[in-house]
């Protein structure tokens, strides 16, 4: 890793207190790491709106830059307004903005603004230049886009509307995000695209999230964590391997950084820097 590059971390709001212990000590653990900054998500329709205020302020508290993520979906600009305005407050300096989805049940309302790049233009005209914004991108193509030239092109958008950076979906097959780059690349843009990187500790629970978000897991993968069954130890064993595989070739191509989805839990994530001799 070179001195330039950034490791950054991703939590969610907790649901009780026992998660919010479990949240409040991976995150002292894993500050030894340094993060750039540490993002919190937000559920769209504001289902997690104290929590992620909350949760906010907590890791505030613990010394850490922090970046809520806001999402657009089910928002009036009057609520988005009123959420932008209390971080303005509270010092926040950072956004990962995006549209969101619905969570399943909300239905109704989808909000003021349909798409991340008007997010992206309503910080910046309302708030100029005092929010860093980050943006998500999908180098496997986002589940709903019409076409990967489609998606790409709505990437372009956000960025032109004013995004300083983006964050990658998780992926397991680097080519896919050297590819998406020099296609950003080739549109003329120099903004540094992150790779969110996905620790592997439960393959069940990944293979649904993977079938949601379009993110593939490669067969040889997939039949490696199948064969291990219950063996979890050997499942969370082959995963900081991999992990540790495609997060070292990511660097060493110029990656500008790392940015985990840490899921609230510390153990893979410190492993990996660990082999990678990120301190
Ligand atoms: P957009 O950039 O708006 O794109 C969504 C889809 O619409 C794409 O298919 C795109 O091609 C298409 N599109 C965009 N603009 C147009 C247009 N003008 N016309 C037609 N089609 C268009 N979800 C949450 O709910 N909370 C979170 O905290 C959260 N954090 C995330 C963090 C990262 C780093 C990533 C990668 C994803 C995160 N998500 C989160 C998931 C994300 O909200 C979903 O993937 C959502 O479906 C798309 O959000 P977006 O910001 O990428 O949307």
């Amino acid at each position: 890793m070179n001195p330039a590059q950034t490791v950054s971390l991703e939590y969610y709001p907790p649901r009780d207190i026992a998660a919010q212990e479990r949240l409040v000590r991976s995150a002292k653990r894993l500050s030894a790491l340094n993060p750039a900054y540490v993002s919190v998500t937000f559920g769209a329709g504001g289902s997690t709106r104290a929590g992620t205020v909350d949760t906010v302020q907590m890791l505030q508290n613990l010394g850490s830059e922090v970046a809520p993520h806001l999402s657009c979906m089910g928002a009036s600009r009057a609520d988005l307004q009123a959420i932008l305005d209390d971080y303005q407050a509270r010092g926040i300096r950072r956004l990962v903005a995006l549209r969101g989805d619905m969570p399943s049940g909300m239905g109704g309302d989808t909000g003021d603004l349909h798409h991340a790049s008007e997010l992206v233009a309503f910080v910046r005209e309302r708030y100029g230049d005092q929010f860093h914004i980050e943006v998500a991108a999908y180098p496997e193509m986002h589940p709903q886009a019409q076409s990967s030239e489609h998606d790409l092109q709505h990437f372009v958008d956000k960025v032109r509307a004013g995004a300083d950076g983006a964050i990658t979906q998780y992926f397991y097959n680097p080519d896919a995000y050297f590819h998406f780059v020099d296609r950003v690349r080739a549109r003329g843009l120099d903004i540094p695209v992150t790779p969110g990187i996905m620790p592997i500790t439960n393959y069940t629970q990944l293979a649904r999230f993977s079938e949601m978000c379009g993110a593939e897991i490669p067969r040889w993968m997939r039949l490696r964590l199948q064969g291990f069954g219950d063996d979890k130890a050997s499942i969370r064993a082959f995963g900081v391997d991999v992990v540790t595989q495609l997060v070292a070739q990511l660097l060493e191509q110029d990656a500008p950084g790392v940015h985990f989805y840490t899921l609230n839990h510390a153990d893979a994530v410190a492993q990996i820097c660990a082999n990678l001799g990120v301190r």
